[in-house]
């Protein structure tokens, strides 16, 4: 019999005690909190994300600063904007809503945001202290995915995990994240030659590709534990994530569903990276 790993409400018992250290935070330094978001354009997507983040801020009691500038924004005047907010002193994190538009370069961008205030964990310095498994802030999903593992006391010590997906938002991460806790890693991608064959190994099988029900039973190892990162639409349109849930469920010891899995998570992994950033900078 599998069980369920419930995102949801993971996240609401993060966001009570986010929101208490975030409250302590305020008396002990007497200032609030502050988080800058940056939304450049119309995406309709993006506002939905941002507006989300926005509204988890007001919850856990942190500063929201948010940025709404025209899609033909240029280089120069959105650069300038995170050169202030980098210097601003009311300010612990500062993300910037991904994809910018086309004609801006997102990656001289975001290489203005201080290591210490990129709470999306996408710097070249944050992967890199990752990889060397020193202090960091950690890309949002994939931590998320960590804290779910530890909430059901899954143990990674020594676990085959295989990850099958390598952005740098989710796959490299996360199996960096992995070896940091012991467990010994495979990376898949859309080159690996025998994927089956890869996922039949895991312990510990994390699906962040994007494709809807790509993981079918026969990939999946009796009692394994599953975590499904993907988000997307299956054919009637309804909200699916990368594991084929219905026919995978019954194989494993754990599984996340989607929606109400790794989703919930990531923001309130990213109001946690702004409160551990607002602590190391006191
Ligand atoms: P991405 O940048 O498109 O990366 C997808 C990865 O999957 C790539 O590494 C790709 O391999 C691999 N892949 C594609 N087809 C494959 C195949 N047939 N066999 C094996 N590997 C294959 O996507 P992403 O940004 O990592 O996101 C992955 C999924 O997670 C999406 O559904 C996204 O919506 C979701 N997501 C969810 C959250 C959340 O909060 N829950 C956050 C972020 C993303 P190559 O590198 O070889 O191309």
């Amino acid at each position: 019999m599998y069980e369920l790993i419930d995102g949801k409400q993971l996240a609401a018992s993060m966001r009570v005690e986010i929101a208490e250290n975030v409250k302590k935070f305020a008396q002990k330094n007497g200032r609030q909190i502050g988080l800058a978001v940056v939304l450049v354009g119309d995406n309709p997507a993006s506002q939905v994300y941002v507006n989300n983040k926005i509204k988890a801020c007001e919850q856990v009691g942190i500063k929201s600063f948010a940025y709404y500038l025209p899609a033909d924004t240029q280089q120069d005047k959105l650069e300038d904007l995170l050169k202030e907010l980098a210097e601003s002193s009311a300010v612990d994190g500062i993300l910037v809503q991904l994809p910018l538009p086309g004609h801006l370069d997102s990656e001289r961008a975001l290489k203005l945001i201080p290591t210490e205030k990129d709470v999306d964990g996408f710097s070249a310095e944050n992967i890199g202290k990752l990889a060397m498994n020193s202090e960091s802030l950690v890309a949002c999903t994939p931590n998320g995915v960590m804290q779910m593992l530890a909430s059901k006391n899954i143990e990674t010590r020594g676990k085959k995990a295989v990850v099958v997906g390598r952005s740098n938002i989710v796959g490299r991460p996360m199996a960096l994240l992995l070896i940091n806790a012991d467990a010994t890693v495979t990376v898949c991608h859309s080159r690996t030659k025998d994927l089956k064959k890869e996922c039949l190994e895991a312990d510990i099988l994390v699906a962040a590709i994007g494709k809807a029900k790509f993981i079918t039973a026969d990939m999946v190892k009796k009692g394994a534990v599953v975590i499904d990162v993907g988000i997307n639409r299956d054919e009637n349109g309804k909200l699916c994530g990368d594991v084929d849930f219905e026919n995978v469920k019954d194989k494993c010891s754990y599984i996340t569903p989607v929606p109400g899995g790794v989703g919930p998570m990531t923001i309130t992994m990213l109001m946690y990276n702004t409160y551990l950033a607002a602590v190391r900078r006191g």
